[in-house]
C-alpha cells in the first residue's frame, strides 16, 4: 500500500509576509510599510495595527534565496513523506509571481544555458544572485538531494472559474478536468498529465512549456491570469518500504494564487462574465475558512468542519492543507500607501492564518 506520513503529527501553518520594493513607475512615493524584528508588520500612516507575530516578515531588501532557505523544510520533509503547500497571497502586483516563479528566469536560463547548458543556473541558485523564485529553486532543491530510488513526477494545472485545466496539454482551448478521490492516490485530477521528470533541466523545461501555454490561453480563452490560480505540483515516490512495509508518497503544491484584491463594482457591472469574479472570490474565501479552521483546530484543539468542499482549490488541496502536512502561506503586499486598503486585507488573511 501507499500511505503519508505518521498520522500522528500535526504541524504548524506557517504565515509568512513579504514587502516587495517600490517599482520603478512608483519611484519617489513613499514606503509606508515597515518590519519590526522581522516578525511584526508595522503600517505608517494608517490606524491600523497588527499585533500578529508572524513566523517571519521579509522586507523589500530580500533575496529570493532567503525565501527559500526558509522554506527549506519542506523539502527535507517531502522526502519523509509529508505532504506539502506552499500559497503566494495578495493582491495583483504585490509578487506573488515573482516570489513563486521569479523574475526574468527565462531570459537567465537562455543566456546561462547558452554559454554551459544547465550547470551555469545551478551554480547561480547556489551563488544566491539569481532573480530564479521558489519553483525553481525547490525544484533545484530536491534533484540535489534525491535519495536513491526516489522518482519525481511533475504537473501543472490552472484553476480558472472553477475549472481546472492542464497547462502541460498544448491544446489553445483545453477540457475541462474532473476531481477524484481513490482510497490508493487520495485526491486527484482525472487525466491530468503526469511527467517523470530525472533531472532539474527536465522539469524546468515543463514549467517553462506551462507558462507558454498559460500565456496563450490568456489571450485565445481571453482569461485573465489574475483571476486563476496555478499550482504546479512534485509528486515524490519511492519504491522503498519503510518498516511497516509502506511505500511513501508525497505531493508537494506550489500555488500562486489569484488576485485576491476585491472585484470592483464597475468591472462586475461592465464584465459580462460575472459570475466567474464571483467564483474566484469563493475560491479565496474558502480557502481563508480552511486555513482559519485548520489553524483554530490546531490551537485550540477543537474540532470545527473544514470547508473543503466548497471550493475546487481546497479540495484539491484537502490532503495537502494543515493537519500532518507542511503549509507554508507567503503573503505578498505592497509597500506604498496607494495599496494602503488591500494590504491591510492581506494582513488580515494571514492574521487569520497564524
Ligand atoms: P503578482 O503576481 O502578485 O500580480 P508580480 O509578481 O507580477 O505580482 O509583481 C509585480 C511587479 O513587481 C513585477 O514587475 C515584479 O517583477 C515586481 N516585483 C515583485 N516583487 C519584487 C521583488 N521582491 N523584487 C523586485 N521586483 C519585484
Ligand atoms: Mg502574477
Amino acid at each position: 500500500s501507499t500511505k503519508n506520513a505518521q498520522e500522528e503529527k500535526k504541524l504548524p501553518i506557517k504565515v509568512s509576509i513579504r514587502i516587495r520594493p517600490l517599482l520603478k513607475k512608483e519611484q519617489g512615493q513613499e514606503k509606508i510599510v515597515k518590519t519590526e524584528n522581522k516578525k511584526f508588520v508595522v503600517l505608517e500612516q494608517s490606524t491600523q495595527i497588527f499585533k500578529q507575530e508572524f513566523d517571519r516578515v521579509f522586507d523589500d531588501s530580500t533575496l529570493q534565496v532567503e525565501i527559500y532557505n526558509n522554506l527549506n523544510e519542506c523539502i527535507k520533509q517531502a522526502f519523509n513523506g509529508f505532504n506539502g503547500t506552499i500559497l503566494a497571497y495578495g493582491q495583483t502586483g504585490s509578487g506573488k509571481t515573482y516570489t513563486m516563479f521569479g523574475s526574468d528566469w527565462e531570459q537567465q536560463i537562455q543566456m546561462n544555458f547558452g554559454i554551459n547548458h544547465q550547470s551555469t543556473y545551478c551554480t547561480d541558485l547556489k551563488n544566491d544572485i539569481s532573480f530564479a523564485g521558489i519553483i525553481p529553486r525547490v525544484i533545484f532543491g530536491l534533484f540535489e538531494n534525491l535519495p536513491q530510488n526516489f522518482y519525481i513526477y511533475c504537473s501543472f494545472l490552472q484553476i480558472y472559474n472553477e475549472k481546472i485545466y492542464d497547462l502541460l496539454q498544448d491544446h489553445k482551448i483545453p477540457v475541462p478536468l474532473n476531481l477524484h478521490q481513490s482510497k490508493l492516490d487520495g485526491i486527484y485530477v482525472e487525466n491530468l498529465t503526469e511527467y517523470a521528470v530525472n533531472n532539474y533541466h527536465d522539469c524546468l523545461t515543463l514549467m517553462k512549456r506551462g507558462e507558454k501555454n498559460r500565456i496563450i490561453r490568456q489571450t485565445t480563452m481571453n482569461l485573465k491570469s489574475s483571476r486563476s490560480h496555478t499550482i504546479f505540483q512534485l509528486i515524490i515516490e519511492t519504491n522503498k518500504v519503510d518498516k511497516n512495509g509502506v511505500l511513501f508518497k508525497s505531493k508537494l503544491n506550489l500555488c500562486d494564487l489569484a488576485g485576491s484584491e476585491k472585484i470592483n463594482k464597475l468591472e462586475a457591472l461592465t464584465n459580462a462574465h460575472f459570475i466567474e469574479l464571483k467564483n474566484i472570490n469563493q475560491s479565496l474565501t474558502t480557502l481563508g475558512k480552511v486555513i482559519q479552521n485548520l489553524s483554530l483546530n490546531n490551537k485550540n484543539k477543537q474540532k470545527l468542519p473544514i470547508p473543503y468542499r466548497e471550493s475546487k482549490l481546497t479540495r484539491l488541496l484537502q490532503d495537502s492543507l494543515g493537519g500532518n502536512t507542511m503549509t507554508h502561506i507567503i503573503v505578498n503586499i505592497a509597500p506604498n500607501i496607494y495599496n494602503i486598503d488591500e494590504t491591510v486585507n492581506s494582513l488580515k488573511f494571514a492574521q487569520r492564518a497564524k
